[in-house]
């Protein structure tokens, strides 16, 4: 580490990367567990799971978080594997509660229920469920798991509930649920959500190979047939938004295309990620991260190392170029489930 790192003026300015991005969202992961096998996250073999010692406890997770925010961190978004089958949640849910941060989660839907009176007691409003199909056995087929209808009757509850601000991720995987797009679409016309279509990307086990991916002007050509060119309305971009968003006119929600393959915005990334056994991932695709967890049960300060983590950041897709980010990325990544999406 370099003198300048050590010197707590240093520490304390926030965290911006050598191509000028200030960064001030980072995503939590709770877990690497879950309730669901969705096979585009999670290998088949399973994974190797980290020890349970190594896993950040709840009052670390919450005083990590407290460190990132004194660093300019303004949202935070849990995810995992699945954070509501964290053990304990409810205490790291309180303990995040009370920092100066944005907090929103991104969950399977699945438990929902268990914690909806707690998220609107805690103000913790947005929520982005994921739901790949809206046919029960493709559901099965994708997740393996037979939750269907308990995520329908969950996703129907929170959008009924004016409280909560709901955004569908729906992956899309060529010959598995590209046909889902235009009804995903339709599913717009009477509900107030966002219904954003994800490129599906590599990680390992996945089986990504790039003619799988159904790329941003695919998804589009899909509506504009269905819908008619004069009906979609391109949306404005929010700062950092990593969708580009659209409108059928007449219809009350929204859908939104978030091409990480086929078109990277990685131009305005902002994000951090903190993975669930306490290592800081500057990006999806990168090839290294930094163990935050050993140095902070040292003792130490660990602001240097959030930004060493923040310096390293290559441009674009941790630094692959486009030949090896087909062809490469995925062996040298960690499954999303252990990533923290
Ligand atoms: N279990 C929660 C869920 O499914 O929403 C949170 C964790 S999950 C890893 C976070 C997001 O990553 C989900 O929206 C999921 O669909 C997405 N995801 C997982 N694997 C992906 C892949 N290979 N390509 C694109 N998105 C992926
Ligand atoms: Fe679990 Fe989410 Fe991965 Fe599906 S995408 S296996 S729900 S972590």
């Amino acid at each position: 580490m370099s003198d300048a790192m050590r010197h707590t003026d240093t520490v304390q300015t926030p965290l911006v990367d050598a191509f000028g991005r200030v960064h001030d969202y980072l995503r939590i992961s709770l877990t690497e567990r879950c309730n669901l096998r969705c096979t585009y996250c999670m290998p088949p073999e399973g994974v190797v799971l980290s020890p349970k010692e190594r896993i950040m406890r709840g009052y670390e997770i919450v005083d990590i978080a407290k460190i990132f925010t004194e660093l300019g961190i303004k949202k935070i978004r849990l995810t995992g594997g699945e954070p509501l089958v964290r053990k304990n949640l409810e205490r790291i849910l309180r303990g995040l509660a009370a920092l100066p941060v944005t907090l929103s989660l991104t969950t399977n839907g699945v438990l929902l229920d268990r914690y909806l009176e707690l998220l609107k007691e805690l103000g913790i409003r947005y929520l982005n469920i994921s739901l790949d199909h809206l046919h029960r056995e493709r559901f099965y087929k994708t997740t393996l798991r037979d939750q269907f209808e308990r995520v329908m009757r969950n996703i129907a509850h929170v959008e009924a509930d004016p409280f909560f601000r709901v955004k569908i991720n729906v992956v899309l995987i060529k010959g598995v649920n590209d046909d889902e797009i235009v009804d995903f679409v339709r599913w717009t016309e009477d509900r107030d959500i966002d219904v954003r279509f994800i490129e599906f990307m590599p990680f390992a086990g996945n089986g990504w190979d790039g003619s799988k991916v159904v790329g941003y002007y695919q998804v589009l050509e899909r509506v504009l047939e269905a819908f008619g060119r004069d009906r979609v309305e391109v949306l404005d971009k929010e700062a950092h938004a990593t969708a580009t968003n659209f409108k059928i006119k007449g219809f009350r929600g929204r859908f939104g295309i978030i091409a990480t393959v086929t078109k990277p915005f990685c131009g305005d990334c902002n994000r951090l990620r903190l993975t669930a056994n306490g290592h800081i991932r500057n990006c999806l695709f990168a090839r290294e991260e930094i163990d935050i967890l050993t140095p902070y049960r040292k003792g130490l300060d660990i602001r240097p190392f959030i930004h060493m983590a923040v310096q390293a950041k290559h441009a674009q897709w941790g630094g692959w170029d486009k030949e090896r980010f087909y062809t490469q990325s995925a062996q040298h990544n960690r499954s999303m489930i252990l990533i923290g999406g």
